[in-house]
């Protein structure tokens, strides 16, 4: 026996795709959400943060990855004011200790 399910249908044929489209759209934007985020340590202040929300400080000739504007403004003074190296030796001690 031949049974049209077409006509059983809720949705009609014609927004059948465009339904499917937006349903696919917002099972994509659940899952990224959803996804574990890559957690980095602030270069200053040891802080975890989400890496894509990082900002970057060019400090002692490389990038590193910062928490916040306070952490990028500290190391940008310790740059103008000519401070890289005794705040690398004092990061170094600091590391030292708390192991
Ligand atoms: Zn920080």
């Amino acid at each position: 026996m031949f049974v049209n399910m077409r006509k059983f249908q809720i949705i009609p044929p014609h927004l059948e795709s465009s339904m499917a489209f937006a349903f696919s759209t917002l099972v994509n934007a659940i899952s990224a959400t959803l996804q574990p985020q890559e957690k980095i340590l602030c270069f200053h202040c040891n802080d975890k943060m989400r890496k894509k929300n990082a900002l970057i400080a060019s400090f002692n000739g490389a990038s590193h990855p910062v928490c916040c504007h306070g952490c990028l403004a500290v190391l940008n003074t310790i740059v103008s004011n000519g401070l890289t190296e005794q705040y690398l030796q004092a990061k170094a001690n600091e590391a030292v200790v708390t192991l």
